[in-house]
């Protein structure tokens, strides 16, 4: 099987300027971590709060953690010290634990709106609707001020089909781009899209995506 770092190179070769490559880490020792570390990798993606708090300390300070996963509010305390970005925000109350936190020891922190356009119910985030219609009543970025709004994320449905793929992908940026044209106007740090995962990130970069999270292309596959 190839190394860690062969896997992660022949990656980052496919990936244009411009796109940041966030190397999902679940599941998988710190010993794989530290052989993509010492390849130049420095983000990388963690989806429960535990082994993210196991992890961080574990690695050098340099690293920049995302959590990817579904973060429930009871768990915020616990990343908040090492979490880089936080990509699954999915309501208005985790985005206001979260800034209630950060203020609590006293950094900003970086986060993404999740949205949900796949088929499967079970997956995570806001409707479009939401983002777009009811966000901006109830929330205005001045509100979380220990939290800075970067962007969106999102996933594409569980599917073979890569125009469907390409239409979830599509979907997310255009979110994005009316949320940049609404309630984040002339906001230039509002700049992100996390979408592309192993199997369709070459379709979320054609739709527009500026960051990819490839966990088993890296690491191989994971045990559950
Ligand atoms: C696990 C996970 C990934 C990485 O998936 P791969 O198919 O292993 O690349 C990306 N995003 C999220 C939200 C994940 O949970």
């Amino acid at each position: 099987m190839p190394s860690v770092t062969s896997r992660l190179l022949d990656i980052q070769s496919r990936i244009p300027r411009g796109v940041t490559l966030v190397a999902v880490s679940k599941f998988h020792p710190v010993e794989a971590i530290r052989e993509a570390y010492d390849a130049g990798q420095r983000d990388f993606g963690e989806s429960r709060a535990q082994e993210l708090a196991v992890k961080a300390p574990a690695m050098p300070d340099d690293v920049r953690w995302h959590f990817i996963g579904h973060l429930q509010t009871n768990k915020v305390r616990q990343i908040m010290p090492h979490v880089s970005m936080i990509h699954s925000i999915d309501s208005i109350r985790l985005l206001r634990t979260v800034d209630s936190e950060a203020a609590r020891i006293g950094r900003t922190v970086d986060v993404l709106l999740q949205v949900h356009v796949a088929r499967e119910e079970t997956k995570f985030g806001f409707t479009p609707d939401e983002l777009l219609a009811e966000l901006p009543a109830q929330w205005q970025p001045a509100d979380t001020p220990s939290v800075r709004v970067r962007g969106v994320m999102g996933m594409a449905s569980l599917t073979d089909d890569n125009s469907r793929i390409a239409a979830d992908f599509s979907e997310i940026a255009r979110v994005f781009r009316e949320l940049r044209e609404g309630l984040f106007a002339g906001v230039a740090t509002f700049d992100t899209i996390s979408m592309g995962m192993s199997d369709d990130f070459g379709i979320a970069i054609d739709a527009g995506s500026t960051m990819v999270r490839i966990g088993t292309d890296i690491f191989g596959a994971r045990e559950y």
